[in-house]
């Protein structure tokens, strides 16, 4: 036992009256934490590094090019007893964290959708962990609470939206972490108002059904599965040559369902599929829905940006339809992740969904019911202040600015598919209506597996891929922050060179 406590460095446990004696000894300056003078000079230091990693990002490989376990293997197993400099741990960012990132800020980075970022967004995000904010509640931080009704209330009106999403009509916008959640919110709510709220009583009976396109993304069919509904219960409609929903297909299934006495409830069609970019028809969808009595949910997690410029906004026709819709700044809107950004038409379906309100959390501002308590409208209770790096973004860009950044991008994926359109060797596997152009080399799925590879191994470049009736399809995404023209142009060259580099080496030199 003594040896037990020699180890710990303690004396044997006191009793009572020593205790509190031990309290009067103990040195009350003495504390670990990092005080304000040194917090600003480390402070400073990693906003120089910061402002250093963004000059040189384009200097890393764009995909990490580690090996499983490497950086795990590179660390020291065990935490230190004792604290250490600062300085040692910057360095070890930079000599061991570093290699094992994949640099999604890369200019160079056109894989999966981009995340990007920027230095009001940077910034934002540094006083929102400063401020260490809990926002589960309006009391507990109004600026919390109220800053972000306002910036969403912003946004409907930024992005064209319907003003039923607005918080002073009947509906409201909230920022969740990521578009899987708020398409999980929506369904819940779905199903709620298809079983007058007995489902959150009783559980699900198996009855419940939700439609998407064979193209929707991977979230709706996870929402699903923890909302209870069966992943049987997810009808995945069939799609046209442009890859987007048929609506005579979601029709007669929806038909089709009622025949068999299942209760269809909810609808998710999206701006922007993640495999190809199509665009599902909102206004043929939304009708069905409204004469049926289901719910639509649009999701426009990367796409839905594009909105900000009005010659794009064609892309959401029909969203007046939508009972719930979302998009994702942090995907192509200049601010880090993470930031979704979900409206509903009738916040109470949403609030009624998913309110518990217990004894330790009651207060007068939410008993007045002249607040939102941003907790009813998500899974968690807990929240950060997100909406403070969103208000940093739109105000340090301007609308003008964003545009201007959005636009911009789109005209280089425009670009870049006009080159793959002029070759004999690669052709376009889908239109290419925003940032996102999907082709393939015409030498095969073999082919173009390999050319992923070899492109992604050399570290110059990081796209990735799909497949596209049934082939293997390279997506080229243009969407951070600091791609400009000569990054496209070196992706297109590299794509090129590759390419002949395998051929030559398939057929020998010519
Ligand atoms: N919906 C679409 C259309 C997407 O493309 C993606 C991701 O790429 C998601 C949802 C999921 O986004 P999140 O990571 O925010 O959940």
């Amino acid at each position: 036992m003594d040896e037990a406590l020699r180890r710990w460095g303690r004396d044997p446990i006191p009793g009572p009256a020593e205790v509190r004696n031990q309290e009067v000894n103990m040195e009350p300056r003495k504390s670990y934490h990092m005080n304000p003078e040194d917090f600003r000079q480390h402070g400073r230091e990693v906003i120089d590094w910061i402002a250093d990693y963004m000059k040189k990002v384009e200097s890393f490989p764009v995909l990490s090019q580690v090996e499983p376990g490497q950086i795990r293997a590179s660390l020291p197993p065990d935490p230190p007893e004792n604290g250490e400099s600062f300085q040692r741990i910057l360095e070890d960012v930079s000599k061991l964290i570093l290699p094992g990132v994949t640099h999604w800020q890369s200019p160079n980075f056109f894989a999966y959708f981009p995340c990007n970022s920027s230095g009001p967004s940077i910034l934002g995000e540094l006083m929102s962990a400063a401020l260490g904010v809990q926002g589960m509640l309006w009391i507990t931080s109004p600026a919390c609470t109220e800053l972000e009704t306002l910036v969403l209330d912003w946004l409907v009106d930024m992005m064209g939206l319907p003003s039923k999403f607005r918080s002073d009509k009947t509906g409201g916008g909230v920022i969740q972490d990521t578009a899987s959640s708020g398409s999980l919110c929506a369904l819940l709510a779905a199903r709620e108002r298809a079983t007058g709220f007995k489902t959150n009583e009783n559980g699900c009976d198996g009855r419940i059904v939700a439609y998407a396109s064979t193209q929707a993304h991977s979230s709706i069919e996870k929402a699903v599965k923890i909302a209870g509904l069966g992943r049987r219960n997810l009808r995945l409609i069939d799609v046209d040559a442009n890859f987007a929903l048929r609506p005579e297909d979601l029709s007669r299934q929806i038909r089709k369902d009622r025949e068999a006495g299942l209760l269809p409830c909810f609808v998710c069609a999206t701006v922007g599929t993640t495999s190809s970019n199509a665009f599902d028809p909102l206004s043929e969808t939304g009708r069905i829905c409204r004469e049926e009595g289901l719910w639509l949910h649009v999701d426009a997690a990367m796409s839905g940006v594009a909105a900000i410029c009005p010659e794009f906004r064609h892309i959401q026709d029909g969203v007046e339809f939508a009972d719930s819709y979302c998009f994702n700044p942090h995907k192509w809107m200049f601010t880090n992740f993470d930031c979704d950004c979900f409206y509903v038409a009738d916040r109470s379906v949403l609030i009624r969904t998913l309110s518990v309100l217990p004894e330790y959390l009651k207060n007068k501002a939410t008993e007045s019911g002249a607040v939102i308590d941003y907790r009813d409208w998500h899974v968690q209770l807990g929240r950060r202040f997100r909406s403070l790096k969103l208000w940093f973004v739109i105000r340090h860009y301007g609308i003008e600015g964003l545009r201007h950044h959005i636009r911009r991008h789109i005209e280089l994926a425009k670009q870049f598919a006009g080159w793959v359109r002029e070759t004999d060797e690669f052709e376009l596997a889908a239109p290419s209506i925003l940032n996102l152009v999907c082709f393939r080399h015409v030498a095969g799925d073999d082919f173009n597996r390999r050319l992923m590879e070899r492109l992604n191994s050399g570290g110059k470049l990081y796209l990735t891929h799909t497949t596209l009736d049934s082939k293997f399809t390279l997506r080229l995404c243009v969407g951070q922050t600091s791609t400009e023209e000569r990054h496209v142009r070196l992706a297109w060259q590299e794509i090129k060179d590759a390419a002949a580099g395998l051929a030559t080496e398939q057929t020998g030199p010519a």
